[in-house]
């Protein structure tokens, strides 16, 4: 049993479950500071870099979602969770490259990171081929409209960056579902201002896709910012787990 790659000390379980309560409370009030229920808000604990143990002591804790940002990764992890019998929901919240669409949905049931068509549309086949219900998609926008670092644009109805084209061809996509939006933050903004102009695009997004209404939005140090915005998703990580081994 102690020889288990997938158990966690005394120790470790305690510091999460310490940073799981702080997690929750802070989400908690956050929630009643916005005069939203906190059933409304699904935190998604982002495991990337912490071991498979670190998840399986938060299934055991409550935690029903985690989050991934590396496909190598994220594909080990999940199936070392299965194989010890917790059964998370896996998010997959990084840059994703078309050609590990195949792997991601054999385990992610949500992928937060879709921004181009052309992942899309790989998405779609791999999910088609690989996968016995929808894949959840939310899209990623782009709040400072810089398109190279990720996400789609808004204000655009070109193709290649264009939000709406991007909602259109995931909305038809057979083997996705759309469920919504996901943003970060810029670098060099305050999250107020960011979060404020999600809210505007989500809801004039809502608009045109009324079904669409996940919003995935805040970090350890902006959540509290992202709920009064509206968020139904936070993707915590250094909070909850503790400060990554290196910078990603
Ligand atoms: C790592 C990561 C998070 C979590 O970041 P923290 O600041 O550690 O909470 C959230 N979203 C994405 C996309 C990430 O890559």
């Amino acid at each position: 049993m102690t020889d288990s790659p997938a158990t966690v000390r005394p120790q470790r379980r305690a510091e999460l479950e310490a940073g799981l309560a702080r997690v929750r409370s802070r989400i908690a009030r956050a929630c009643a500071a916005a005069g939203r229920d906190d059933s409304e808000v699904t935190m998604i604990a982002v495991t990337k870099t912490h071991p498979a143990g670190d998840v399986l002591a938060l299934a055991g804790l409550g935690v029903t979602d985690v989050g991934e940002n590396r496909d190598q990764e994220a594909s080990a992890k999940a199936a070392e969770v299965a194989a010890a019998g917790a059964l998370p929901r896996w998010h997959f919240v990084g840059q994703l490259q078309r050609n590990k669409a195949r792997s991601v949905v054999r385990y992610a049931d949500v992928v937060h990171s879709v921004d181009s068509v052309r992942l899309a549309r790989a998405l779609d086949s791999a999910s088609a081929a690989g996968r016995d219900r929808p894949l959840d998609v939310l899209l990623q926008v782009s709040i400072d409209g810089d398109a190279a670092r990720g996400g789609a644009l808004p204000d655009s109805a070109d193709p290649g960056v264009g939000l709406a084209p991007l909602a259109e061809a995931v909305a038809g996509a057979e083997a996705l579902r759309l469920t919504g939006l996901m943003a970060v933050a810029p670098l060099g903004w305050e999250p107020e201002r960011a979060f404020a102009r999600l809210a505007e695009v989500a809801a004039a997004f809502r608009a045109v896709h009324p079904g669409a209404v996940a919003l995935s939005a805040g970090m350890s140090g902006d959540l509290e910012i992202a709920i009064r915005y509206g968020a139904t998703h936070v993707r915590v990580g250094s909070a909850l787990l503790g400060m990554r081994p290196t910078l990603r």
